[in-house]
């Protein structure tokens, strides 16, 4: 037979459809899996693993209710259930006594629902069956069956007394089917898979080959041969990771920005002079990294951490001013308008008296107002320009922008990163955040992003007490301030699947609280749906103290600064995640008085009462940051549009904390010997890194 020997030798490359029992139809359904190939299909890997070792005492089923079974059929039969259900019934000797074993059927009149059953669970059949314990499995033993599988299929090692992967599927395709076809591509492919890590490293880091790895992911002999077959994976995506940040790094590097800055003080030290305090050492400290990266040849791009009131303006607005005495113009972009609103009023305090013209762009600004600020900006005579997304539209312009600031980056995308960085020519970048995250993770995220900490608060603040109390508790305390002349937030939650309701349940309590619970003094409310120029309204007056009391939603979570406000009432305070909370009660303790920061919550589950907990015990961000890096993981706090721009899918840069180190280390160290991967056993290394980042890492924002 001359033509079987013509087929491919690469069965790696091979579409699906041709793998057994596939066809076309299934392969367009695998293809919404992103499955095309068989070596798609071999990285199709296990979102889950099911425990389906024969239950040992089928008494005491697993905490989940699993049963794994093993029986002879004594005898079968169909039992009507009702209009649209039917049910099968057969009794199963084990070897742990007799069980009832049922099917659940939609039933119809068209066929025969119970076919398949019929045939393969008859009298004298040998049969697995995996399903859920019903009822008081002490003395009834009836087991709802959810997959069984014949004695006399050769396939059931698959499927039963074993760790049975469970795969991510789309309507159509069903566990037991992927399974099957995994492990057909495996027997006919995973010899030819080669090492993405190269030979040296595996050795060195005593890694198993891949396809033993791939083995091992898919069906594990058991849990420790799970663990390694996927350190072993999760260290490749990482080594591949940190590579791709190398030569990003390396990249950006080599890029000349074609203009220096130098130190002329001309505005800097007279800003200086008019802050009316003096700058932290941590201040001082970031503020000389980043005019080091300015006065560099290549392009800047720094992430600057500090916890909420640390003080991140001023140094941005140093960076800033650097740009203008050099002739250049600035940026600075906040998510939201009253934020952007409040970085105006700050620029316009501190810059009092100096030669620098601010201009503001949000999505407010009127049409005709708006043309005049491009326009101004377009030609130079704007300094410094401070505004939300608005920034971002294509009709803004700047003659030479040179550096650009982000506040609050995380709560930007990607793409909107890239696109403020597009409106100079190789801008310096300083991105900032409160949401601090430690800092393995940090340069693994932001691999070519150099971080700067300000790991210390401004002398003269007291952290705010914390409390977790009942409402009366914390009304008492707010009327106990305002009649100390301070002023106070009453915050209340919105998230985005109630969002509605969440904001009628914010008005109702405004009303109540006017009226019945602090009708002597004045209330405002403040929510994220008021037009910008009501909001600006509402917040100049408690900025004055002209209102006592701010009854607000979660637009107050970023950057508002009143010293004044020392409560902060939180209520449903277990609704909302950690980094919030601690930004909203970044809001109070900023002045002298000792502040109060009152949870009021009802927590349900175990996690939402650690979240409380945690804020009542550590006024530490970075504290709060991990712990809450540990309770959702990267992914959510970070974004998933970011962490899926890394290409991670069985690495967690927080439980693979190790592998992380190995891999960055390992990484740095290959490219320092072979800077363009041209060595014969780096060449697999470098194609992965093409396919897996070439096209997505232009979008990121980067140089
Ligand atoms: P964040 O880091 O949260 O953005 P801000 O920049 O808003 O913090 O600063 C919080 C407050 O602290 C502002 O009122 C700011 O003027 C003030 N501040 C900043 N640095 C100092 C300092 N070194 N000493 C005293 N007050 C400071
Ligand atoms: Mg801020």
């Amino acid at each position: 037979m001359i033509l079987a020997n013509t087929q491919p030798k690469n069965h790696l490359d091979r579409p699906i459809q041709f793998l057994k029992g596939v066809g076309p139809r299934r392969a367009d359904l695998f293809a919404r899996l992103d499955v095309r190939t068989l070596e798609d299909l071999l990285h199709h890997y296990p979102r889950a693993w099911q425990d389906r070792r024969e239950t040992a005492d089928l008494r005491r089923p697993a905490a989940d209710g699993l049963v794994v079974a093993r029986g002879r059929v004594l005898g079968a039969r169909v039992i009507g259930a009702g209009p649209s259900l039917a049910l099968y019934k057969a009794d199963l000797a084990t070897a742990q006594g007799e069980v009832a074993a049922v099917w659940f059927k939609h039933f119809s009149r068209r066929f025969d629902a119970f076919a398949r059953l019929k045939k393969e669970v008859r009298e004298g059949a040998q049969l697995w069956v995996v399903g859920r314990a019903e009822g008081d499995l002490v003395s009834a033993r009836e087991i709802r069956v959810e997959e069984h599988y014949p004695l006399d299929d050769p396939r059931w090692p698959l499927h039963v007394a074993r760790l049975t992967p469970l795969y991510p599927l789309t309507e159509g395709l069903s566990q037991r089917f992927v399974r099957e076809r995994v492990s057909a591509a495996l027997e006919l492919a995973c010899g030819e898979v080669r090492d993405g890590v190269p030979a040296p490293l595996a050795a060195k880091r005593r890694l198993p080959p891949a396809p033993q790895a791939l083995r091992g992911l898919h069906f594990p002999d058991d849990a420790a041969k799970l663990e390694a077959a996927r350190g072993r994976l999760a260290y490749e995506e990482l080594l591949l990771l940190e590579c791709a940040w190398v030569l990003k790094r390396r990249q950006t590097r080599g890029l000349a920005k074609g203009y220096g800055y130098e130190i002329k003080r001309t505005l800097l030290t007279p800003f200086r002079r008019g802050l009316g305090f003096e700058l932290t050492a941590a201040q001082k400290r970031v503020i000389v990294e980043i005019f080091d990266d300015l006065r560099r040849p290549y392009p800047m791009t720094r992430l600057l951490q500090g916890d909420v009131g640390s003080g991140k303006t001023v140094v941005a607005l140093s960076a800033l001013l650097l740009a203008v005495e050099n002739g250049g113009q600035g940026a600075l972009m906040a998510p939201t308008e009253i934020l952007a609103d409040q970085h105006r009023a700050t620029l316009d305090r501190f810059l009092k008296g100096l030669p620098v013209r601010v201009a503001s762009l949000t999505s407010r600004v009127p049409k005709k107002e708006r043309a005049e600020i491009l326009r101004r900006v377009e030609t130079g005579e704007t300094d410094l320009v401070v505004g939300t997304h608005a920034l971002l539209e294509e009709d803004v312009r700047f003659k030479s922008l040179r550096v650009a600031v982000i506040d609050e980056q995380h709560r930007f995308g990607v793409r909107q990163r890239a696109t403020l960085r597009q409106k100079g020519r190789l801008l310096d970048l300083l991105v900032m955040t409160a949401t601090p995250i430690p800092r393995t993770l940090a340069l693994s995220l932001y691999g070519d992003l150099d971080v700067s900490t300000i790991d210390q608060m401004p002398p003269g603040r007291t952290p705010a007490r914390t409390l977790l109390t009942a409402e009366e508790e914390a009304f008492a305390a707010v009327r106990r301030e305002a009649a100390a002349g301070r002023q106070a937030y009453v915050v209340y939650p919105i998230i985005a699947e109630s969002a509605r309701l969440d904001l009628q349940a914010a008005k109702a309590e405004y009303e109540r609280l006017k009226s019945r619970v602090f009708p002597g003094l004045k209330v405002a409310l403040i929510h994220g749906a008021m037009p910008g120029k009501a909001k600006s309204k509402v917040m100049d007056e408690f900025a004055a103290g002209r209102r006592q009391v701010l009854v607000a939603t979660p637009v107050i979570e970023v950057g508002i600064d009143v010293p004044n406000a020392t409560v902060m009432v939180i209520q449903n305070a277990d609704r909302f995640g950690l980094a919030s909370l601690h930004q909203l009660r970044g809001r109070i303790g900023r002045g002298a008085a000792e502040s109060f920061c009152h949870l009021v919550a009802d927590p349900k589950t175990p996690e939402a009462r650690r979240r409380l907990d945690v804020m009542a015990a550590t006024p530490d961000g970075f504290r709060i940051g991990e712990e809450d890096l540990r309770l959702r993981g990267p992914g959510e706090l970070l974004g998933t549009a970011q962490h899926g721009e890394l290409s991670l899918s069985v690495a967690d840069l927080v439980k693979d904390a190790g592998l992380l180190a190995w891999a960055r280390a390992d990484a740095a160290e290959l490219l320092a010997a072979d800077p363009t991967l041209q060595r014969p056993e780096n060449a697999l290394l470098r194609r992965r890194l093409g396919a897996l980042y070439r096209d997505r890492w232009s979008s990121i924002d980067l140089a």
